[in-house]
């Protein structure tokens, strides 16, 4: 590998570096080094107090050094002098277990070990609100059923295409952009790819996003449920498993709705281990006021609040929308994009491995006649559920690791009694008389 980053980069226009990893609750951190020092940074790695951020590490450890994946660096197209680099964090010489971008690249690794491959996508949904990011941006945009809504998309024209441009720049084949079911919600979709480069592009989408409506005088927002009656942001995964070469979709076949044996075992695996990843996909407080919720003013959530299966149909957990994937409905937009897709191809391999049978597909509108199937487990209820559910689950220890579970389990239960600690006005509304 070249030694000499710094060359190549002046070559390249780039002045700064943002070196960057992504923390257990999904905060991307950095240190903006200059190129003059880029070659020895590279070599050793910048240095962070690990304490500082979220990784279950303490104010004794020792510097944590994070190691630079160069070969994934991405130049910001609204920006060319600066690039940004996903970097691995390691600790007293060895990589830290725990880091989300690890855990991906070891569940990747079992993946390739089995003799497979993974094509991903992912479909984060987000807010485009006021500079505070307390209302609106777009105080037209009112209707009760807003999805697709032409008006209200042209009206945010120049920073939605601002964002695709630099998608057709970086080679990401973006190839739709909507207004989403909620007044002031837009998604884009890119094409998919292996499962670190999704998780790297979705991660990178995020602080584009953010970044670019900053500069517009906006705040866009990732939050699973920003506002209280709208629909919530989702982040739905869609995959599909390939042989070896990338060439044989494992998961097209014979079966119901043109699907494989093993593209069932993988809904299986889905399903059994759904309530267990809850956390991953959906770890926040606010999360589980977008699942089980009751609909919304434009009718419908479109998020599940059980763990079913379903043909083209949004009412489920898991959709087939059509005889090559599978979509996973499950996740927000909070989930760390890491974790989120190593969570999903754990659960596809736990279920290939263990030949998990999904039951049978549900061809109902669950929204409408889900009290009618009896036995559908629930989705946990708020977050301390998902946290139990975490914390007992031999999925997690096994297929994702222990040094992340315990870390994850123990800063998520931190996160839950600094909720609990808040008082809120509902409470003194409530009780106040009693
Ligand atoms: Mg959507």
């Amino acid at each position: 590998m070249t030694t000499d980053i710094a060359s190549e980069a002046e070559s390249k226009g780039i002045k700064y570096f943002l070196m960057s990893f992504t923390d257990l609750f999904g905060v991307t951190r950095s240190k903006l080094v200059p190129r003059t020092a880029i070659n020895d940074i590279a070599a050793e790695g910048a240095g962070f107090a690990g304490f500082a951020a979220y990784l279950d590490m303490t104010p004794a450890d020792s510097d944590m050094l994070v190691m630079p994946d160069l070969s994934r660096m991405i130049q910001l197209p609204w920006q060319k002098e600066t690039a940004w680099v996903p970097c691995d964090p390691h600790l007293d010489g060895c990589i830290v277990q725990q880091a989300p971008r690890v855990v991906l690249q070891s569940v990747i690794g079992k993946v390739a070990d089995a003799g497979m491959t993974m094509l991903t996508g992912v479909e984060p949904e987000f807010f485009v609100l006021s500079g505070e990011g307390d209302a609106l941006a777009d105080q037209r945009d009112v209707r009760g059923k807003p999805c697709y809504d032409q008006q209200a998309l042209m009206r945010r024209y120049s920073l939605i295409t601002g964002i695709c441009d630099c998608m057709i720049e970086l080679g990401w084949e973006p190839y739709q952009n909507d207004h989403e079911d909620a007044n002031g919600q837009f998604e884009m979709n890119w094409g998919p790819s292996d499962p670190l480069t999704t998780a790297d592009r979705h991660n990178f989408f995020k602080f584009m996003v953010k970044t670019l409506a900053e500069e517009q005088g906006f705040r866009a927002t990732f939050m699973p449920k920003p506002m209280e009656r709208l629909t919530g942001n989702g982040c739905h995964v869609h995959f599909s498993m390939w042989d070896g070469s990338g060439k044989v979709n494992l998961m097209s076949g014979d079966g119901e709705l043109g699907l494989s044996s093993l593209a069932y075992h993988v809904v299986g695996g889905i399903l059994r281990t759904a309530r267990d990843m809850a956390l991953i996909t959906n770890p926040v407080v606010n999360s589980y006021k977008r699942i089980n919720a009751p609909a919304t003013t434009s009718g419908a959530t479109w998020s599940p609040n059980t763990v079913t299966y379903g043909g083209n149909n949004r009412t489920h957990l898991i959709r087939i929308p059509a005889d090559n994937r599978i979509e996973v409905r499950l996740a927000d937009g909070a989930a760390n994009p890491y974790l989120l897709q190593a969570a999903v191809i754990a659960a596809a391999l736990d279920g290939i491995e263990n030949s998990t049978d999904p039951g049978k597909r549900l061809d109902i509108d669950m929204y409408a006649e889900g009290h009618t199937v009896k036995d559908a487990p629930k989705l946990p209820l708020n977050m301390l559920d998902a946290i139990r559910l975490f914390e007992a689950s031999e999925f997690v220890a096994e297929r994702l690791g222990g040094e992340f579970k315990t870390a994850f389990a123990k800063l998520k239960m931190l996160e839950w009694n600094e909720y609990m600690s808040q008082f809120s006005d509902w409470e003194r509304t409530n009780a106040f008389d009693v």
